[in-house]
């Protein structure tokens, strides 16, 4: 059997033994197997991570593709025959396809060892959950030596042969803001005494809309959500504190910075024209992901014919991929892997699938960055 029908195998096998960031050993142990058992001498970083270089027959530049490698704390619920073995635990993003894919790739290169310079394959812990593996594994040096990095995300919400790839921001600063408002409580009936923190979270979450349309200009998108707002024990008593949280998704580092200033501001203020107090607690996610223009393009250029690629409009997810874009040119792309009689579930959802006719197609894509 070729590398095409190894990589369905492949993922079948990862799919089975699902395992949270950072604690992925059965899955460590797999890749490693697979790797040494095409000729490779594999290296571990970042924990459970894995690297591993491959060299071509002719000379050039050094690439780096990468796969995550993490589940979700989800129990799965789909009727696969393969389905997860560890209880409450499931690759429910995609992550079993993206290493299958970077396996197959690798199969296939130690085969035909006919591509220029190297290519590094590397299987990163930790992509769901903050702070994420990337930060780690390019402190402990997978990008020394590598003129470029690429990567890819299975994506079903569009069909096998799509792909989603543009040059600029792909995927948005994902942020998370807990503004506590700290007034006096009282009776209901006696408001002159207190300052009232349920007044004070609304006015704040009306203020806040202002950032959008009043600070923002009509080229730089966000989104400021207040999910929650808290505050208040009964109908007769005036709260004394009230917590408000949200989320703020932005396209690039000026724009996360202005919306973070402002929030932290209009919180402060707002409680302070009412007497009373207000601390911002705001957390960074990922950072932005932008793909390099030229690679964006060149690997966009080397797709043609073989799948319909797109340029989407930036998600709003984040992604850690972001990091190495910063470290290193590259690009980061969507793999259309839905279902096709459109049965797709989405992602990280306990019903999850993933077309499988996406993963050869996978190989192909990511083989067609070496030269990008
Ligand atoms: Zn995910
Ligand atoms: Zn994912």
């Amino acid at each position: 059997m070729g590398w095409q029908e190894n990589v369905i195998q492949y993922r079948r096998d990862l799919h089975r033994i699902p395992e949270l960031g950072f604690q992925e050993t059965k899955t460590h142990a797999y890749l490693w197997d697979r790797l040494t058992s095409f000729g490779l001498e594999p290296k571990a970083i970042g924990g459970t991570g894995i690297m591993a270089d491959i060299k071509g027959n002719q000379s050039g530049r050094t690439v780096a593709l990468r796969a995550d490698m993490d589940g979700l704390p989800l129990q799965e619920e789909t009727a696969e025959p393969f389905i997860s073995e560890h209880p409450g635990v499931m690759h429910a993003c995609g992550h079993d396809g993206h290493m299958a894919i970077l396996l197959g790739l690798a199969e296939r290169l130690t085969g035909e060892r006919n591509f220029p310079g190297t290519v590094r394959v590397f299987f990163q812990p930790s992509e769901e959950k903050l702070p994420g593996g990337a930060p780690t594994l390019i402190e402990e040096g997978v990008l020394e030596g590598v003129d470029a990095v690429y990567g890819l995300h299975l994506w079903a919400d569009d069909p096998v042969g799509w792909v989603g790839l543009r040059p600029g921001p792909m995927m948005a600063n994902a942020d998370q803001f807990t503004i506590r408002i700290h007034g006096v409580g009282g009776h209901g009936s006696q408001p002159q005494v207190t300052k009232d923190a349920v007044l004070i979270a609304s006015q704040t979450v009306v203020n806040l809309q202002t950032i959008v349309s009043r600070r923002l200009g009509a080229f730089e998108p966000a989104v400021v959500t207040c999910g929650t707002i808290k505050g208040g024990q009964n109908f007769n008593i005036i709260a004394e504190t009230a917590e408000v949280t949200g989320t703020v998704r932005t396209f690039s580092l000026e724009t996360q910075a202005t919306v973070e200033e402002e929030i932290t501001r209009i919180a402060q203020r707002t409680a302070a024209l009412y007497d009373a107090s207000a601390e911002v607690d705001y957390v960074k996610g990922y950072p932005v992901v932008i793909n390099h223009e030229r690679e964006a393009n060149a690997w966009a250029e080397n797709l043609r014919g073989l799948v319909e690629v797109e340029g989407p409009e930036p998600n709003p997810g984040g992604e850690d991929f972001a990091y190495y874009l910063q470290h290193r040119p590259g690009a980061f792309l969507f793999l259309g892997c839905g279902q096709d009689d459109n049965s797709s579930a989405p992602h990280h959802s306990p019903h999850f699938t993933v077309n499988e006719r996406a993963l050869p197609l996978g190989v192909e894509v990511l083989y067609r960055a070496i030269e990008a």
